[in-house]
Formats: structure tokens, sequence, C-alpha cells
């Protein structure tokens, strides 16, 4: 395949940004019939697991718009993903905001069909539930080792005397259900005020990896990343990141703010120190547009999507350099 064989977004310089449908880093749409990417990015516009405050259904929209702003080329990592891959917007998931579980479906429906077409998937939510189903439908190559950025661990048993299915609960059904190895599992950024003084001993005794702030701070995005490699070690990782992990300072739109986060900028450099483990899907959730502030939240969102785009786009030239030299043998 011929490098330049891969659509780019149009240039900034010959056409203005805010020219045009806003779909995601101003990539051309995935329409059912067209070859398939690469990487599809899509939305998923869902908030029905949210505990406290709604909204995260309206981040993919925010999301594509403030994505306009992204250019071509990683002038840190030194690639365009989009030399690299083929990248597409593949649209939005089909949802029902009045059923969780038949919204879960189809989200799982949705990757696994993107999956038998060699698409590997980056989300944008809607809350954190959405994680569950997005997992669920590359169960095909479970268990996964989990980058989870995140204020909260996300591994509650179940709310409001019952409910299993919510955005603080998506980790915990997952290891459940075999689809994450808890061991190969690492949480950064956890904070905040708890439920119960033992309210992460499940997730210790299953032997998750939890790096609280204050930890990740002190170590520094190497030290970070050489441990997330420690933890997850070969094999295929999936990557989530819940934007509450940023201070509300940088992301005040969502649903459970936490005071004390990372800054935009920590975040960049903790995620460029995770090159070269084997992503093979990724989401951004919780991006909550009605209490973003001057939209610094979608921006922050759509800028940290691109930096797990150049993630995605190395990961899968890596399988596909491997997948030629193992057809070669
Ligand atoms: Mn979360
Ligand atoms: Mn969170």
């Amino acid at each position: 395949m011929s490098e330049e064989s891969h659509p780019h977004p149009p240039s900034g310089l010959l056409r203005p940004r805010f020219w045009g449908v806003a779909s995601f880093m101003r990539l051309p749409l995935w329409e059912e019939g067209d070859s398939p990417p690469e990487i599809g990015i899509f939305g998923v516009p869902f908030d029905s697991g949210t505990t406290f405050r709604p909204g995260a259904r309206f981040g993919p929209r925010a999301l594509r718009e403030a994505s306009t702003l992204m250019r071509h080329y990683h002038p840190v990592l030194g690639f365009s993903p989009y030399e690299r891959t083929e990248v597409k917007d593949c649209g939005d998931v089909p949802v029902n905001p009045l059923d969780i579980a038949v919204t879960l479906d189809h989200i799982r429906d949705f990757v696994a069909s993107l999956q038998a077409l060699g698409i590997t998937p980056l989300a944008a939510g809607g809350d954190h539930l959405v994680s569950l189903a997005l997992l669920r439908g590359l169960r095909e190559r479970a268990p996964f080792a989990l980058v989870h950025f995140d204020a909260h661990s996300d591994t509650t048993d179940q709310y409001f005397g019952g409910s299993r299915l919510a955005h603080g609960t998506p980790f915990r059904r997952a290891v459940e259900e075999g689809l994450l190895d808890p061991r190969r599992i690492v949480q950064i950024g956890i904070r905040g005020s708890l439920n119960a003084p033992d309210e992460l001993a499940w997730a210790e005794a299953q032997g998750l990896s939890l790096l609280r702030i204050e930890e990740a701070l002190a170590l520094g995005a190497e030290e970070v990343g050489r441990r997330v490699r420690e933890v997850v070690g070969e094999g295929p990782v999936y990557l989530s990141f819940d934007i509450d992990c940023l201070d509300p300072a940088f992301a005040p739109g969502t649903g459970t703010p936490e005071i004390g986060g990372f800054s935009t900028r920590e975040a960049q450099s903790l995620l460029r120190a995770l090159r070269g483990l084997d992503f093979i899907g990724a989401d951004l959730v919780e991006v909550a547009p009605p209490y973003d502030v001057g939209g610094i939240t979608a921006l922050a969102g759509a800028s940290l999507m691109w930096e797990i785009l150049c993630l995605l786009a190395e990961a899968v030239t890596a399988r596909r350099t491997a997948a030629k030299e193992g057809g070669a043998e």
C-alpha cells in the first residue's frame, strides 16, 4: 500500500478548518460498502450509566467539533498517523438512552463488526460504562491488559441497591467476564474521597495495579511508562481514558469531577510514555459538554484522542509489519 493512498484531512493551509461537516479530525466518513480503514474513530453518545450528573451523551459531537483543530503531524513522536495508517470517522453507534442492556449490545455488535473487517477502534464516549461493551465487542482476543486513566477505579460492584451496569462498574464486570486479566490492569490517577475505607479492596485483591495520582506525579511520566510496561507486559492492551483524570481546572465538563488531577501537559507526557505497547483499541470517555467552560474539556479530550490515535497508528503499523514478516517465513 502506497503511503499516499491514505486519505489525509484537508490541509488547514488550503481550506479553513472550520469549513465542512465536523467529522473526527476532519477525516472522511466511512460508509458501508467503502473499503474498511485500519483505524475507525466513532462516537458512543450514551450516558445512561451516569450516577451523578449526565451529559456525556453530547460528548461525541463536542469532540468532533474540537477535533477540527488537530493537524496532521505529531512533532514530538515525529510522524503523521495518516502516513502510516488509513483512518476514518465511522459515525456513531446506534443507542437507546432508555435501555442500557440493549445499547450495550449495540455497542458490542458495532465493535465486533469493525473488528471483523480488521478495523482498530478508537471510541469517543459517552460515559465510562460504554467501555464494558467496547471490550465485549473485542472479546475474540481477550483477556486483555488495560491501561486505565481515571480519578476513579470504576470497580464498584453495584449502585442504588442492585444496579450492576453503571459508569462506576465497567472494569469489575470486565474482569468477571474474563475480558481483562486483572494482573495486567494498571489504573493511573486514582484519587478523590471514597464511600468506604475498603472501597478499593476488591480491585487490590484481584491484583490490579493502582497508581494513585500522588505516586504518578512523584514518579514522572517516563517512570510511570516503565511501570506500565512491567504490569502489562507483552500481548494486546486496551487503553481507556476517562477525562476526569484531568484536574477540573483543565476538564470541568465531566460527570464526576475530582480536584487534584493531572494537567493536560502531564496527560500528554504520560500518553507519549506508552509508545510501543500493542494497543488493540481505545476510548476516551466522560466528556460532558453541558458543564464545559469555553470548550476547554472538549479541546483537551480531542487533543488527547489525537495522542491516542498516534499510539494506535504505531501499534497497527507494528502488527502489519509483524504479519508480513510472519507471512514471509
Ligand atoms: Mn471512569
Ligand atoms: Mn472517573
